[in-house]
């Protein structure tokens, strides 16, 4: 059986806000589990209000390794108020813009986690070009515009270890299927024909791929 969160995080993960469903939270725990051997990093890109996170940083907790989280935390295209996917309660009330930081910190200290996670705050590629260390798992969950998707993939996935593992999310084959668009879809075919990717499993739209080892 693959390892699974405690029932309490598997709680805090239900109760967070965020889109992520159960199953494919099941799956990128499990991913971040093995993963974790390595002894590097989680990264995700896309913290949003932390529900993911979470999970990324028990599993982090239970392998001694630190998790990584970026955002800007101004939200996506999509998550805009007038938009589908916005929630009134993320915005900052004093300047009337997202500001996801406060639900997320909220999250993370409810859940017991806040020292396995280090987060960084700011523009993804911004970040990605100050990169410089090798990294078990980076999960890409960001922005779903083709440049987004894009530079998540181009400044992340160099990083990802011999024997690492690069999880997307909202992998849409189906364009029928596609409510935020096919960008991260495109990435992961990217992954898969660049040859430095073989994929390990699929569970809903989260696709974890593993790092040919060299
Ligand atoms: N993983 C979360 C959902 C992430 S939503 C969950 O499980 O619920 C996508 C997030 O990506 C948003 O919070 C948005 O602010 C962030 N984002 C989008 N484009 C970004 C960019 N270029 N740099 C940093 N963060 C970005
Ligand atoms: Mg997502």
């Amino acid at each position: 059986m693959s390892p699974a969160p405690t029932p309490e995080i598997l709680a805090a993960f239900e109760a967070a806000k965020g889109f992520m469903p159960v199953d494919e939270g099941l799956a990128l725990y499990a991913a971040a589990r093995t993963a974790g051997r390595l002894g590097l990093p989680l990264l995700e890109i896309g913290t949003y209000c932390g529900r993911s996170t979470l999970l990324l940083a028990d599993a982090a907790r239970a392998s001694g390794v630190t998790a990584l989280t970026v955002d800007h935390h101004r939200g996506s295209e999509e998550q805009q108020p007038g938009w589908d996917y916005h929630d009134p309660e993320t915005v900052d009330p004093e300047l009337g813009v997202m500001d996801t930081l406060p639900a997320f910190r909220r999250t993370l200290r409810r859940a017991g986690l806040e020292d396995h996670v280090v987060a960084l705050v700011g523009q993804s590629p911004r970040i990605a070009r100050l990169w410089a260390t090798p990294l078990g798992l980076v999960f890409i969950d960001g922005g779903h515009t083709d440049e987004h998707a894009t530079g998540d993939y181009e400044g992340w996935g160099p990083w990802v270890a011999p024997g690492g593992l690069l999880v997307i999310h909202d992998v849409f084959p189906d364009p029928v299927d596609e409510f935020t668009g096919q960008a991260p879809y495109r990435v992961y075919l990217r992954a898969l024909e660049s040859g430095a990717f073989r994929e390990d499993s699929a569970t809903g739209s989260l696709r974890v791929l593993r790092r040919v080892e060299g």
